[in-house]
């Protein structure tokens, strides 16, 4: 180990950690590091200090809200930008940093954007041998070994014009895999799919590096599919990354409200601490141990919200509640002011009658239970949940 080994760079690596706490990763063997990277473009700062790794043969995803900097990160991965500070590394090789600056050619890393960029008067077979380096172009059998792994089989010849969004997609991704990269790097490569075909290709793409052990960084701002396809996500806001853990963790611990809300439906409930008890308006729930400490035991990278570790006793917390883990049953407690009917379970958004907070509950079933002015009561179903200091509390 130099002491350019990225593993030894910050304290925020992962390998640095010993716990043997299941909801801290570990990776002994990252294929691509990230380690204090910021960037601005002129005056205006979009990227700051991000630090994270990718385990080998791992897909990570980079989850955030529209411009927080996401496709500039990719970017800068890819070589199409240079970082103002910080280095990114491929295995042991150092890609950028220090006066070293490898070539995007040079990288050995492939990319799947949003727009695909394919050659409109090109072939199936020509567009992915473009991927290779001009010299090895004309080698038929990794072109076709490509075009098979993505099962384009018999549609060689034809333009992207004469295929399907899907077919085009995995074009742009036989193009990206025909070279053998070790890393994969996907902008947001679903998006102009629609819904069925977007889970469809999703799924395909999500087997696909499984069986090849291709290393990938997504970029998304869709958390469903970010929970799909990451076997880590990193969350970003404001330039900067928030959280950095495996999606269960992130659902059960977020390392702040901002990220409970947006990794999916919440409700926060004011409430009193005794003990590892919150006393909530709709009764007592239980608080996991650990859930104002998720920020630094389950973050694997940099954070920027950060909680205290322990409650004092009658300390004001809001809990989070989601909303699965909320039952409804007759009574007088609160009443059905929405149904929202998915098919496979019904939303509800019901206000309690005491002191009209709106809370949402999703209910499993295949018909809703209630109907919108039904008077109902609720019940905390769900596991022990994760509280965060209420502002002032
Ligand atoms: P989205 O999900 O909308 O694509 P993002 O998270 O990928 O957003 P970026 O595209 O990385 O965000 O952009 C981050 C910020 O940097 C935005 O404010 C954007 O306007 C700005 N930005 C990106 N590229 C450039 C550039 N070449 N010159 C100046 N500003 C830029």
């Amino acid at each position: 180990m130099t002491s350019h080994d990225p593993t030894a760079m910050t304290s925020h690596d992962p390998t640095a950690m010993t716990s043997h706490d299941p909801t801290v990763m570990t990776s002994h063997d990252p294929m691509l590091s990230v380690v204090g990277v910021s960037k601005s473009f002129g005056s205006v700062p979009v990227l700051e200090d991000i630090t994270f790794s990718v385990p080998r043969a791992a897909t990570l995803v980079l989850l955030g809200p529209s411009g927080c900097g996401k496709t500039t990160l990719l970017r800068l991965i890819a070589g199409l930008e240079r970082p103002d500070k910080g280095e990114i590394w491929r295995g042991e090789e150092l890609l950028t940093g220090g006066g070293t600056y490898i070539d995007v050619r040079h990288r050995r890393i492939g990319m799947v954007f949003q727009d695909l960029a394919l050659f409109p008067h090109m072939s199936v077979f020509k567009n992915v041998a473009y991927g290779l380096r001009p010299g090895h172009r004309r080698n038929r059998e990794i072109v076709e070994e490509a075009i098979a792994l993505v099962n384009l089989e018999g549609l060689e010849h034809r333009r992207p014009h004469q295929l399907s969004g899907g077919q085009q997609q995995r074009v742009a991704l036989a193009r990206a895999l025909v070279p053998r990269p070790e890393v994969i790097l996907f902008d947001e490569p679903f998006a102009s799919l629609d819904t069925s075909l977007r889970i469809e290709v999703r799924s395909e793409v999500h087997e696909l590096l499984h069986t090849l052990g291709t290393t990938a960084v997504f970029v998304t701002h869709d958390q469903e599919e970010a929970f799909v396809i990451g076997e880590e996500v990193v969350v970003m806001k404001d330039r900067q990354i928030v959280q950095h853990d495996r999606p269960s963790v992130l659902y059960r611990q977020p390392a702040s409200p901002w990220v409970g809300l947006f990794v999916g439906h919440a409700n926060m409930l004011p409430a009193t601490v005794q003990g590892t008890t919150a006393s909530t308006c709709i009764g007592d729930i239980e608080l996991l141990e650990s859930s104002t400490v998720s920020t630094t035991n389950g973050t694997l990278g940099n954070v920027e919200d950060s909680s205290d570790s322990s409650y004092n006793s009658n300390s004001s917390v809001n809990v989070l509640v989601r909303p699965e883990h909320l039952q409804l049953f007759d009574g007088k407690e609160a009443k059905v002011e929405l149904v929202e009917y998915h098919g496979h379970d019904t939303m509800y958004a019901v206000k309690l009658t005491d002191n009209q907070k709106m809370l949402k509950v999703l209910v499993p079933g295949s018909s809703p239970q209630f109907d919108h002015g039904a008077e109902v009561a609720l019940a905390y179903v769900g596991p022990p949940t994760t509280a965060f200091p209420a502002e002032g509390g």
